[in-house]
């Protein structure tokens, strides 16, 4: 194999000396004849890019990226512990805490690669943190994701803590999530835009919507790929655990934002089930293939419900066709391994490679004793 530049995505590091400054660029991955190498994750989602651009769209994508920040109690790789920084809550101000110091440095750095921040700020947990990106079109967003993360990661290493993008590091509360915010544009023109509807939602936009929502259980190994992931996507936790929209409720899995008069072009759609430790290009992949789906091939809109999903029984939720997400990464992989919409969207490289490694990792985890087991079952008659 070999790594070409990109030479488009050429960025100084601001934090390292600036006398033999030190930079990075991302590269495309091929084959030493010249082609493309399936198993590039960044090349599938330029290819899935260039399909839409053929059908007029451009997929802009905002992403707010949750994380923790811990402290650095010593201890092996594998044996570090959860501890907290801070017992800030949300939106928490105290800019005397270690981490806010931190999260400003991270945003400024980040400003100085060219990564827009549109806002940052503690998140509900005790030292969880938010730093939410502007939108930009899905290619440039999936760099500023792995530039964000590296930053963030660096950033807290050279101030003795650890930063963590595990999706669910501490029980009983808040896990971190990565909404990721979508619009298709045509042109100038936001497509998910309609001045008539009295949401300011077009057909375009529910449609996508649909697909979404159709193809949610699954896509979800992709936008939720570790074992952890699934901790977090239960009931209580502002995550989703139900496959359903609405305009307010934070435990839906889509949520429209409402529309500020004047801004078009944030008309947008939010999904809110992947985290932090997806791969970008190939969660951006999967969600644009399941929204598009919903377009082509014209699904029926479904309406958004009122009421919190989590808080109905099983039987209304059926009543209303509310499915459920996949409840651990087993789960995950058994809905997604016949998944054609996943093996176009993936490409023969990655698909049966990703189905494969999560069978590992899911057959890994289930053969472990867990701290679980022993407290409950080690001392029982
Ligand atoms: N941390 C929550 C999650 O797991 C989201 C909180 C919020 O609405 O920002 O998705
Ligand atoms: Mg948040
Ligand atoms: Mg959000």
């Amino acid at each position: 194999m070999r790594a070409f530049p990109d030479p488009n995505t050429f960025t100084l590091l601001p934090w390292r000396p600036q006398q033999n400054a030190v930079a990075r660029m991302f590269c495309d991955i091929q084959r030493p004849g010249g082609e493309s190498f399936g198993g590039d994750s960044r090349a599938v989602l330029k290819r899935n890019l260039e399909h839409l651009a053929r059908m007029g769209y451009t997929y802009y994508v905002g992403t707010e990226l949750e994380y923790f920040y811990l402290k650095d109690s010593g201890g092996t790789k594998k044996r570090k512990e959860a501890k907290p920084l801070d017992h800030g809550g949300y939106f928490d101000q105290l800019s005397s805490q270690p981490a806010s110091d931190l999260r400003r440095d991270t945003v400024l750095n980040l400003a100085a690669m060219d990564v827009p921040v549109k806002y940052s700020h503690h998140e509900a947990a005790p030292s969880q943190h938010e730093i939410d990106l502007q939108y930009t079109d899905a290619l440039a967003m999936a760099d500023s994701v792995m530039t964000a993360r590296l930053v963030v990661k660096e950033l807290a290493q050279v101030q003795g803590v650890y930063a963590t993008f595990m999706p669910k590091p501490i029980a009983g509360v808040n896990g971190s999530g990565m909404h990721i915010h979508q619009s298709l544009f045509q042109g100038e023109n936001n497509a998910f835009f309609d001045e008539d509807d009295e949401h300011y939602l077009s057909e375009v936009g529910r449609k996508f919507i649909a697909g979404l929502l159709r193809h949610a259980p699954e896509i979800t190994v992709v936008t939720n790929q570790w074992v952890n992931s699934y901790k977090r996507l239960v009931p209580g936790y502002e995550a989703p655990a139900y496959v359903s929209w609405s305009h307010v409720n934070r435990a839906d899995l889509v949520r429209v934002p409402s529309y500020k008069p004047g801004y078009e072009s944030s008309m947008r759609v939010e999904y809110r089930a992947p985290d932090p430790a997806c791969n970008p290009y190939l969660a951006f992949s999967v969600m644009l293939a399941a929204g598009m789906k919903g377009i082509q091939e014209d699904y029926p809109a479904p309406l958004p419900i009122a009421e919190n999903a989590a808080s109905m029984s099983e039987a209304q939720r059926q009543a209303l066709g509310i499915k459920t997400l996949p409840t651990s990464l087993g789960h995950a992989i058994s809905l997604a391994e016949d998944s054609e919409l996943l093996r176009e969207a993936l490409g023969d490289q990655i698909f049966p490679s990703f189905i494969q490694n999560k069978r590992r990792e899911w057959g890994e985890y289930c053969s472990q004793v867990t701290n679980y087991e022993i407290e409950h079952y080690l001392q029982r008659l």
